[in-house]
Formats: structure tokens, C-alpha cells, sequence
């Protein structure tokens, strides 16, 4: 068993690397975009009620895949606002890089205790 993905450590996450793993995880998200849990699912998941196997699933997606897009969505769950599903598309684009950027500056905080 091999394991060829890059592992994303803390001292990586200047702002010029995320910027660059961001463009990355846009790559491999295109291709695991398919299999996004819905938004009911990653609630779920946020309130930790999956069974495990859903839980380890959805943990892949978001946190090993780094799916921009569903970590956008835990965020504004986090929050206890409504995703703005009729938000213009500059604003999206703009909320999911800034999230990504938000969820791997909380990541590098708590790797890094
Ligand atoms: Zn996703």
C-alpha cells in the first residue's frame, strides 16, 4: 500500500503555498466532485451522528481530499447560517478560496499544539 498523495504539513502553509495547493485541490476536486456528500450529510457529520463508516468516508472527503467545496459548506454551518445557494459567483469563488484558507490556517493552529 503506497501512499502517493502530498501530505500537507503546518510549516507548508504560507500564503504563496496555500495559494498554490488551493489551484491543486481544485484539480483533485474536480475529479471527487462527484462523490460530495450532501450538505444534510456534512451537518451530520459536524454533529458527529454518522455511523463510523459515513463519518470515515466524509472525513476523507473533507479533510485527506480537501474538497474546497464542502469544507466552504461546514463552515457556514459552523457559523449556523444557511449556505447562500443564490450568491453570484464571484462571491462563491471568493468565499471558497478565503475558506480554504480559513480551514487550513484553523488546521495549521491546531497541528501545531
Ligand atoms: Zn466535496
Amino acid at each position: 500500500m503506497t501512499d502517493d498523495h502530498d501530505e500537507l504539513k503546518p510549516e507548508d502553509m504560507v500564503p504563496e503555498r496555500v495559494e498554490r495547493f488551493a489551484m491543486t485541490v481544485g484539480s483533485v476536486w474536480r475529479e471527487a466532485r462527484v462523490s460530495c456528500p450532501h450538505a444534510d450529510i456534512l451537518l451530520a457529520f459536524q454533529q458527529d451522528s454518522l455511523d463510523a463508516g459515513q463519518m470515515a468516508y466524509v472525513r476523507f472527503h473533507v479533510e485527506d481530499a480537501a474538497c474546497p467545496y464542502c469544507q466552504a459548506v461546514l463552515e457556514d454551518l459552523g457559523r449556523e447560517r444557511a449556505p447562500d445557494a443564490d450568491a453570484p459567483l464571484e462571491n462563491f469563488r471568493e468565499r471558497l478560496r478565503s475558506s480554504t484558507i480559513h480551514v487550513l490556517r484553523e488546521k495549521r493552529g491546531r497541528d501545531s499544539k
